[in-house]
């Protein structure tokens, strides 16, 4: 009989873990909440994959990725995705993408220029592994928790797409649940990531590693009446941002232009628009673009909306993007609890404190491989007992209590507020006070319906990452790429380069804080 694999999480990193595990040999059950590929941020990606080209070296690029990530990287993981990251591009190519090489990345063209090109990507690996023997996948599947026995994991439960709670034994268990982007009030992530795979992680007993590391975006769309969406780059040299005061932004703080403030510049960009933001509306402005370049992706994207930006200005804000932090790996992506194994958003150590662009999906089609591989191997020498059968239907929630949605908005907002963009002793100190008040309502809240039960399991893991990300960063006391703190503004490589580790003691609530060197051990 063959061994059963369970993928959580259908992004780009589960669909590839589940389609590299089924041609190791497993049967692969790959589970999500949502559908298969779309619903995930892999799908709302705009297609930039890094890594070694033609001009730029694999010695440059590991450079630049440490450099970008502060040197608190784990190394051998960069060397990884270095050494892969050609065989990552041929699996793209593989499933019939176009991807276009740069002078130091890849681009992944969208065969229509309205269509993102991450939905483009995560529709043609999809393809690929539905028609592949011994692959199942179980849409709107909610896990709740990581099965263990004898010290592994053997299998996962949760809630079924009518609700029932299920569990379903595996030989082992791949945790490819993302990020954590949508516990902001501003982010540009599916508004479902809410850290679900880092709270799934810590209660099986792991630790959560660099989780004070948020990546933030500087352009996200801040109008009310338009979606909170990133402002795809490159940005057209007509394009103009300019404060409430009229001000040019680029001209004031002499940033040369968007493009190159974007790349190069991203959180000190972010961190100036945030307080600028704190005087009143920054906005950007499309209306001296050539009427032609509207018919061009990224812009044709724009062209689509109900706003006219050919007439009509934007508000926009800096948005929560991607986290760098999660759950630790080997080299075979096995966590410290055998029998699971994690890639994708869901671990750490590839970026360090910043992420360079195009490295994350470079990170779910290395590290989705490797774990898909090393899953099935590993399955194979534990016995996979049959899918148990669902159990009861969920207990009457007619007389649902609490206002989830105002909850909701209150833990976006401590996020936002207290453990965002720029951070402080006394914010932070504030916000694990108020994330405790909101952790309590939470508790007392009763669900009315089973959308808002799933809601109520989002805003718990939301709760718990945004504590996570809080206790972290007080710990820090400096600033490192990404995380940027009023109190301690320079970078400290003398006391603290170093990754932060998180040990969640599920009997008190708590995390124990400690720091290490995990940059060079695997
Ligand atoms: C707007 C945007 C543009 C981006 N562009 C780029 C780019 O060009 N290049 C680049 O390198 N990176 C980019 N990124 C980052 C990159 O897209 C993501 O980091 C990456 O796709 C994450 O993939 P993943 O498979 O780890 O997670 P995801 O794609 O987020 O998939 C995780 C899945 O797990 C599911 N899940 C979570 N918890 C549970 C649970 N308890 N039960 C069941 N299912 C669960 C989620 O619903 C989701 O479907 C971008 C990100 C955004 C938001």
């Amino acid at each position: 009989m063959k061994k059963r694999v369970i993928v959580i999480g259908a992004g780009l990193a589960g669909m590839i873990a589940a389609y590299a595990a089924q041609r190791e040999g497993a049967d692969v059950v790959l589970v999500d909440r949502g559908s298969i590929g779309l619903g995930t941020n892999s799908a709302m990606a705009n297609g930039v994959v890094a890594g070694p080209t033609g001009s730029y070296g694999r010695k440059e690029y590991i450079a630049d990725t440490i450099a970008i990530g502060r040197g608190i990287n784990r190394e051998p993981m960069v060397e990884a995705a270095a050494a892969e990251a050609w065989s990552a591009i041929s699996l793209l190519r593989s499933v019939g993408l176009d991807v276009v090489e740069g002078a130091n990345l890849y681009s992944v063209r969208s065969p229509d220029p309205e269509v993102i090109p991450g939905v483009a990507i995560v529709k043609k690996i999809a393809g690929a592994l539905v028609s592949l023997d011994g692959f199942r996948a179980i849409t709107g599947f909610y896990v709740t928790d990581i099965m263990k026995a004898k010290g592994r994991a053997c299998g996962i439960r949760g809630l079924s797409a009518t609700g029932k709670e299920t569990a379903i034994a595996a030989g082992a268990v791949i945790l490819a649940a993302g990020g954590a982007g949508a516990v902001y009030l501003k982010n540009d992530n599916q508004k479902t990531i809410m850290g679900q795979g880092y709270e799934l992680a810590a209660k099986a007993g792991l630790s959560l590693w660099d989780m004070e590391f948020v990546q933030f975006y500087p352009l996200v769309f801040a109008d009310p009446h338009l979606p909170s969406m990133l402002v795809f780059p490159p940005y057209h040299e007509a394009v103009e941002l300019t404060n409430s005061a009229g001000e040019d932004i680029v001209m004031k703080y002499g940033l040369g232009n968007i493009n190159e403030a974007v790349i190069k510049k991203r959180d000190e960009f972010s961190a100036t628009l945030f307080r600028e933001l704190q005087s009143g509306p920054v906005s950007m402005d499309f209306r001296n673009i050539p009427p032609k370049m509207w018919k061009e992706h990224p812009l044709s994207l724009l062209a689509r909306m109900r706003h006219d930006f050919s007439t009509e200005p934007a508000a926009v804000s800096p948005a929560a993007h991607f986290f760098m932090g999660g759950v630790k790996i080997d080299e075979g992506c096995e966590t410290d609890l055998p029998g699971l194994f994690a890639c994708g958003e869901a671990a750490f150590g590839l970026h360090g404190a910043n992420r360079r662009g195009g490295n994350a999906l470079l990170e779910c089609i290395v590290f989705g491989s490797v774990a898909g591989k090393s899953a099935a191997r590993r399955a194979v020498e534990s016995d996979a007992r049959s899918m148990k059968r669902p159990g009861p239907a969920p207990a009457d929630m007619s007389g649902g209590k609490g206002d989830l949605r105002a909850i909701r908005r209150e833990i976006r907002g401590i996020a936002w507020n207290d453990a965002g963009v720029v951070r402080s002793e006394k914010g932070m100190k504030e916000g694990l006070e108020k994330i405790g008040e909101a952790q309590r309502k939470l508790k007392e809240a009763a669900p009315a319906n089973e959308r808002d039960r799933r809601l109520k399991l989002d805003l718990e893991s939301a709760a718990f990452t945004v504590k996570a990300i809080l206790a972290a960063g007080l710990g820090r006391k400096e600033s490192r790429g990404s995380f940027l703190r009023s109190d301690f503004p320079g970078e400290d490589n003398t006391n603290w380069k170093k990754n932060s580790c998180l040990r969640y003691d599920a009997g008190h609530d708590l995390f124990a804080l400690s720091f290490d060197d995990a940059g060079q051990k695997v």
